[in-house]
């Protein structure tokens, strides 16, 4: 069953997502070597709750923490340690809310200090293949259609497109219908229709699309332990086009001043 929002729902949404991408940014101050992935947990965590959310991944299935942190070679649902970032990693942050019976589900991934470039390379591709997808995230259109055009994107430039880990609506639940792969053929899979809001979510390997799932129940990593990128919009279909819900703007601002 794919759940339809009214505009008052997508703007609950809406809400929910930009205080994930607020999230975000306020950990991008922190994204350095010697902090722990536990820290940044911490972190989020004090964050959403002050903001009036609870944390939407905390005991969800059972996960543990407010953020999936998952550094290098991990690819997604990364559990926070006491691991120390050094300069060079990159690091997946999914970060999730609940509010006001609503959801927020958006992810960035963040490099540490001076990456190696073909590293830089595949976090640029991957958030391209996003783009890519979001753009074809319009009524008439298929989920095929956004699959295909981040599968074609991250393949042509050599890179690996996670199978076993996927994208899906958002609403008063996480994870509701459709799925929205990143892979795919055009015209295919369910149709995209004013009111529905989805999570578009690539998972793009440098090496080998294959991966290996963790023995503690939920870190995913590539089999070759090459490095992998994530990065999640939550977008709503509306006769206007796509309607992106999330904000990259204000993580890529905060990034920007840490820099200087
Ligand atoms: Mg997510
Ligand atoms: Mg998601």
């Amino acid at each position: 069953m794919i759940y339809l929002k009214t505009q008052e729902e997508i703007e609950l949404l809406r809400e929910n997502n930009i205080l994930v991408s607020q999230t975000l940014a306020e950990l991008a101050k922190y994204m350095k070597p010697g902090i722990t992935t536990l820290e940044l947990d911490r972190i989020a965590e004090d964050f959403i709750r002050s903001h009036g959310a609870l944390p939407g991944f905390l005991g969800y299935n059972g996960f543990p923490n407010t953020l999936c942190i998952s550094v290098n070679e991990q690819v997604v649902h990364g559990i926070p340690s006491d691991y120390v970032l050094k300069d060079g990693d990159v690091v997946s942050v999914d970060c999730g809310t609940f509010m006001k019976g609503f959801y927020g589900d958006t992810a960035y991934t963040f490099a540490v200090g001076t990456v190696a470039d073909k590293t830089a390379e595949l976090l640029r591709v991957t958030k391209e293949a996003l783009y890519k997808g979001v753009a074809q995230a319009k009524a008439g259109n298929r989920v095929g259609d956004i699959a295909a055009a981040v599968q074609e994107h991250a393949e042509r430039h050599g890179f690996g497109v996670v199978r076993e880990l996927v994208g899906h609506g958002l609403g008063r639940r996480m994870h509701e219908e459709p799925e929205v792969p990143n892979y795919g053929a055009r015209g295919r899979g369910p149709l995209l229709k004013e009111g529905m809001v989805i999570c578009i979510e690539p998972m793009i390997n440098m090496g080998t699309k294959q991966v290996v799932f963790e023995r503690d129940g939920w870190t995913v990593r590539t089999k070759d332990r090459k490095p992998s990128a994530h990065f999640e919009n939550a977008v709503a279909i509306t006769k206007n086009g796509p309607d992106v819900l999330s904000d990259y703007a204000i993580i890529e601002q905060a990034i920007k001043q840490q820099q200087q």
